[in-house]
């Protein structure tokens, strides 16, 4: 049987973390009132000029509710089941009784299609049930109930309600008994992974083992010869998408044991949540080795395979991992989805290990290529975060179709969406956590989170205006004195930094990137930290063909871009050099209130060009002075289609 493994930090319990700053609210108050309601609306197919969702409708008809052939992608199931745990997490934080209702509703449609033996998922239930777990590796039905799950637990936990709780329970007892190595078992697994740290989630909520059984079976058996997807792609005589491609199976992270993969490969978002099971399996069982393989899978990632942005997964064909130092710009994938993914990663490693190199990149994923997937009126959204676009390469150049220069209302393939839903609703349990005695400070979000240290309410008030302002002021309510640890992450990105307890130097040590503050605590007592953020010029690995001779700015956690709104066409013509200095000012009206960088640039001319010239004998190219104007790349897109370009010429 297995043995614990020391996992001491831990999310606190999200009803317990107000949200309450100036950027963050923003974002917490757009998906509840605005995210969410729309995206049920899109669920039951009532938004004009987004292509029908056919979800809800999907569970009615294979309810018998009424007639009809299934709809949308095989996976359709699990935008509903990411919208309900959106909500819950929602409900959390902030009561709303006719959100609420929705999701009850919501529940009832989806339990009335639940089969007598536990199995729920509305494409086999409308195509045929003998079909069933027969395409394990493209038809996404142990997907679609790890997402089941995820959403169950979380509204559970959310509102005490156990009727998906109880559905989800059936579906996995149902799953339980159909996989394993067993007579008349099937011996294989998803083929897009998230069910692995789903099963750990009911394990945890349930203690019932089978489902941290059948979590380690999916993730051991994974990749193990004879391959399973191998075998049922013959035994069923399927077409194989992946046949010419580098990856074949490992575009399912299924071509060898997950303990033999030493580098990020495949599909990203399926990787990112296999790794995600994996910690989570590490933590449940002592498994020493498996940790150290997702350690090194982050290194691998973080260190080799990620943009500025946080984005991965650079390559379209297969929204895939391609290979280290391979980041181009222009033609990036960089799934909204696949940064979720990693920061759901990250948050797990954190856990087992306390260390902010992890809690940096959730950081740097979540102000960067994840926000960047949402408009700024909430109900536009982008699948693809290039890191440079350009409208008619866009619409001309085939090898870029995947980037948009504008968001959509909605995708076929919903994926990203309401998984950015879910993620802002909890942001609150990527923010702080808690050991025994420690209280950490990931993420500088403002708010009231109430802990309880060793038995004892501690309230800890958070006021910031970061990632604007460089100051934070945590202060310390307590009805009687209390010892703990305050431990505070020192961004990577920080170079200098300053803390004070009640107004003088504070006495502290870094340990793993956490400033600790250890003493009896006292109502009233503060925390200062200022984390200076002058404007950053950032360079990249040389070995990054596509940033040679460029930079990018950053101011904080930050990265800037240029946009054609501001600065013209022919971004690419732009120059700094590493002495640019730039203004920085607060603008409170624009794009959501945003500081807005501006500097001195010198734009390549065309002075002397000819039309129709193309190419001359070297001459020294002549400059225009220019005033450059940068904003946050998050925010880019939401004045209309234009260029934008994050890495600038840069001249050192
Ligand atoms: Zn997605």
């Amino acid at each position: 049987e297995f043995v614990q493994m020391k996992k001491s930090i831990d999310a606190l319990p999200l009803r317990n973390v107000v949200v309450d700053d100036p950027f963050w609210k923003r974002y917490v108050e757009l998906v509840r009132g605005t995210v969410l309601p729309y995206q049920w609306d899109i669920l039951n197919d009532r938004v004009e000029g987004a292509g029908p969702s056919c979800c809800i409708r999907n569970f009615r008809i294979a309810a018998g509710e009424i007639r009809g052939s299934f709809g949308g992608m095989v996976f359709q199931d699990s935008d509903v089941y990411k919208w309900i745990e959106a909500v819950a997490y929602s409900l959390c934080m902030c009561p709303d009784a006719k959100l609420e209702a929705l999701a009850d509703g919501a529940i009832d449609i989806i339990c009335a299609a639940q089969q007598p033996d536990g199995y729920l998922n509305t494409y086999y239930i409308i195509n045929g049930l003998e079909k069933r777990f027969t395409f394990l590796r493209d038809h996404h039905e142990l997907y679609c109930l790890g997402h089941l799950i995820e959403a169950a637990v979380a509204y559970y936990r959310s509102t005490g309600k156990r009727k998906l709780l109880d559905a989800a329970i059936r579906f996995a007892d149902c799953v339980c008994g159909i996989f394993g190595t067993g007579e008349n078992q099937i011996p294989g697994y998803p083929g897009h992974e998230i069910i692995e740290l789903a099963l750990v989630k009911l394990y945890r909520l349930t203690g019932d083992k089978k489902y941290l059984r059948l979590a380690v079976f999916f993730i051991d058996r994974r990749g193990q010869e004879p391959l399973y997807f191998r075998e049922e792609t013959e035994r069923y005589n399927r077409d194989f998408y992946w046949h010419d491609t580098y990856f074949r199976y490992q575009y399912y992270q299924a071509g060898k044991p997950v303990r033999a993969q030493t580098a990020a490969e495949g599909h990203a978002v399926r990787a990112v949540y296999l790794y995600s099971g994996m910690a989570d399996v590490a933590a449940e069982t002592n498994d020493e080795e498996l940790l150290e393989v997702c350690c090194r899978l982050w290194d691998n990632i973080t260190g080799k395979q990620m943009y500025i942005t946080g984005a991965i997964g650079v390559g379209a064909h297969g929204e895939s991992f391609t290979f280290d130092y391979d980041l181009p710009n222009d033609t990036v994938y960089g799934e909204t989805c696949a940064s979720i993914g990693l920061v759901f990663f990250a948050i797990r490693l954190f856990e087992l290990t306390g260390d902010s190199k992890y809690t940096d990149v959730i950081e740097r994923a979540l102000y960067n290529g994840i926000i960047s997937g949402i408009s700024l009126n909430g109900t536009e959204f982008f699948y693809v975060n290039p890191l440079e676009a350009d409208p008619e390469a866009c619409e001309k150049d085939y090898g870029k179709r995947h980037v948009r220069p504008e968001r959509q209302k909605w995708f076929d393939c919903a994926c990203c969406p309401p998984n950015f839903a879910r993620l802002v609703s909890s942001v609150g349990n990527y923010a702080y956590s808690q050991s025994a005695d420690i209280f950490f400070v990931n993420l500088y979000i403002g708010g009231k989170i109430q802990a309880d240290i060793d038995g004892a309410a501690v309230i800890f008030h958070v006021q910031t205006e970061y990632p604007w302002k460089d100051k934070v002021r945590i202060s310390v309510e307590a009805k009687a004195p209390v010892g703990f640890s305050l431990a505070v992450r020192i961004p990577g990105w920080c170079e200098k930094h300053c803390l004070k307890l009640n107004g003088t130097a504070a006495r502290y040590r870094i340990h793993r990137g956490y400033a600790y503050v250890s003493r009896v605590w006292e109502s009233g007592d503060t925390v200062e930290l200022t984390l200076d953020m002058p404007v950053a010029i950032v360079g990249a690995d040389p070995r990054v063909k596509e940033n040679v001779g460029k930079a990018a700015v950053m101011r904080g956690p930050i990265v800037y871009c240029l946009e054609q709104t501001d600065n013209g066409t022919g971004l690419h013509r732009y120059f700094i050099d590493s002495r640019t200095a730039f203004d920085s000012s607060f603008e409170p009206g624009f794009l959501g209130g945003t500081v807005v960088l501006r500097c001195r640039a010198k734009y390549l001319s065309g002075g002397g060009w000819e039309d129709g010239q193309l190419y001359r004998p070297g001459r020294s190219p002549e400059f225009e002075e220019r005033t450059a104007t940068w904003i946050p790349y998050y925010a880019w897109a939401n004045r209309g289609p234009g260029e934008m370009l994050v890495w600038v010429h840069c001249r050192l």
